[in-house]
């Protein structure tokens, strides 16, 4: 019987975490408090921790029997996760649960604040009403920056095209798939700095995003601009902030979050002056103090998250959670390189002298067609803001004329490459160099299909696509996944069928379900890998292609 302890736990929490995990015969301890030095349970093998529980390095070399923490929130960054990495602690994480509920929290913040609800409302109290004080702005026309179109960023999109606003986002891993089905457009950061009336934060606290709102940012915008976070204090520079917004180089602010907000309990206490000068605490305690002044300033104390379906849902995934664990399975295991790892994009070879005339090539060399240049030509154009750090092509000549074209056109002919006979398109054995239209008229269009489509379908004297992965997937594990894993943008230029390989392993698709992915020509698929090599995340960019001759 393993001890699990559930630190910042409410009564409310308690009873429903007794009802859910009442069964699994654990010793279940509730704390109250957040976590602390004094409260921490040395024997737990388990802790259940809030945002609000800071498990610190200290905290973790206290606890010798701790194997897992399950984070109640979606973010870890009150972890300290090299510590945890270090002593093969497991977190865990409630990837979703509040991808609506925050989004809209966003909007609540941003109504109150265009609308000036709280004076309205203290203008209704008091009876002392001013037209002009209390007069708003429209949403309707005007335009939100959204920063991180993940999961909540995008429901933040839907919801302000509801309000007929215009959406501008800002991504390093950008979705145009997305971006086209809610109606959005990608811009650079600091375009979307100066263009937007509303700018509102959803990434994640990294180390690389700390301080992504900085006086250079605050530079940029409109003075009008509402700035909104409802993701992490870490995300904005509070001295850059509060100074933008005394000096009314910007419109108001709507703050879920904010550096040191655990300070907000203690921050109307006064500031202590330690032989004249003032400690990060103190200051970020007199910094808060002062925002909390400003009247087009709306606080909330990191509540985005709180409401009852959302906590139902972090209850339920968290007990899930740990019934998994002890179950060997972790799905919802921090996979802490996201940020770290590098990009990887792959691109199918352009069109070549027989994929012109409609012929299978198989391992076959054929030349680009002059059309296909062209087409690696545009995609180079594409990628010209990408620094690619290495590329590999096939052994077959159309992927390495593919590869020299795109680094050709995107300025980075000096990009290492090399070529590998694992990324080779599979042999058609018997049916290369055969017209594909006659053979589907020859075998007719079931076998046609498997012969191009399936996953194991033996094709007379050739390969089967299993018999690609086998050779692709290796490859891509031992020599392109330690580049990733260093952090370098990787380019491949392969075939339908290498690539579909990839693609299986990383998207873990089944056997049958490969039958249904295409590769098509003229997009690059761009990958963010967990270190296991498996996909985190995924974008696709389509490169309008110039069309083959009629
Ligand atoms: P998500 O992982 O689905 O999406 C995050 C997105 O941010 C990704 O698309 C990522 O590529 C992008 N991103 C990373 N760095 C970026 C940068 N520098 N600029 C722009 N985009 C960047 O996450 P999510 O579930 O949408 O959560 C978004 C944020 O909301 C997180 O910070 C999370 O901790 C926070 N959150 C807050 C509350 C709350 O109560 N206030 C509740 C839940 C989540």
């Amino acid at each position: 019987m393993a001890q699990i302890t559930f630190y910042s736990a409410t009564t409310q929490d308690e009873e429903h975490f007794r009802q859910l995990l009442g069964a699994s015969g654990h010793e279940l301890t509730f704390i109250h408090e957040p976590l602390s030095h004094q409260n921490l349970t040395p024997n737990s093998e388990g802790i259940a921790t809030f945002v609000t529980d800071k498990v610190t390095a200290e905290v973790i070399a206290k606890m010798p029997n701790l194997r897992f923490i399950a984070c109640r929130a979606t973010g870890y960054d009150n972890i300290d996760m090299s510590a945890a990495r270090e002593r093969g602690i497991v977190v865990l994480t409630v990837p979703t649960y509040g991808e609506h509920t925050v989004a809209e929290f966003t909007f609540a913040l941003l109504l109150t604040l265009s609308r000036k609800i709280p004076a309205s409302h203290h203008a209704a109290l008091t009876g002392d009403i001013h037209e002009q004080t209390i007069s708003g702005h429209d949403l309707a026309g005007k335009t939100i920056g959204i920063i991180g179109t993940g999961k909540i960023g995008r429901n933040v999109a839907r919801i302000a095209k509801g309000f007929a606003m215009d959406v501008l986002a800002y991504d390093p891993y950008p979705n145009e798939v997305e971006a086209a089905r809610i109606g959005f457009t990608y811009t650079s950061l600091s375009a979307l700095a100066a263009q937007s009336d509303v700018i509102s934060l959803h990434a994640p606290a990294t180390k690389q995003n700390y301080h992504l709102v900085d006086d250079q940012f605050l530079s940029h915008v409109r003075p009008t601009a509402i700035l909104l976070n409802t993701a992490r204090g870490s995300l904005v520079d509070s001295a850059s902030l509060l100074h933008a917004l005394q000096e009314n180089r910007l419109g108001g602010a709507g703050l879920d979050v904010l550096e040191h907000e655990e300070l907000l309990h203690a921050s109307n206490e006064a500031v202590d002056f330690i032989g004249g000068t003032l400690g990060e605490d103190q200051t970020a305690k007199q910094t808060i103090n002062t925002l909390k002044g400003l009247p087009n300033v709306l606080l909330t104390p990191h509540n985005a998250y709180n409401t009852q379906e959302a906590l139902d849902r972090i209850r339920q995934t968290t007990a899930q959670n740990i019934t998994d664990f002890y179950e060997g399975r972790t799905p919802n295991q921090v996979k802490e390189t996201m940020q770290n790892n590098g990009q990887l994009l792959i691109t199918r070879h352009c069109e070549s002298e027989w994929n012109a005339l409609g012929k299978w090539t198989g391992s076959t060399d054929v030349h680009l067609s002059e059309n296909g240049f062209k087409q690696a030509a545009t995609i180079g154009e594409a990628v010209k803001e990408i620094h690619i750090d290495y590329a590999f092509a096939s052994q077959q000549i159309r992927t390495l004329e593919t590869l020299e074209s795109i680094l050709d056109a995107s300025g980075q002919v000096s990009v290492p490459y090399q070529r590998s006979e694992s990324l080779n398109e599979r042999d058609y054995g018997d049916y290369t160099g055969m017209n594909k239209w006659e053979v589907r008229d020859k075998v007719g269009e079931e076998e046609w299909n498997k012969i191009r489509r399936d996953w194991d379908h033996a094709v007379p004297n050739g390969e089967t696509l299993k018999m690609v992965y086998e050779r692709a997937v290796p490859f891509y594990q031992q020599v392109i996944l330690p580049m990733l894993r260093e952090g370098k943008t990787v380019l491949v230029v392969a075939h339908g069928n290498s690539i579909r390989s990839l693609i299986k392993y990383l998207e873990n698709i089944s056997d049958e379900d490969i039958a249904h992915v295409e590769m098509p020509f003229g997009s690059i698929l761009d990958y963010k890998v967990a270190d296991d090599g498996r996909m985190e995340a995924k974008s696709v960019m389509k490169i309008d292609l110039v069309a083959p001759p009629a």
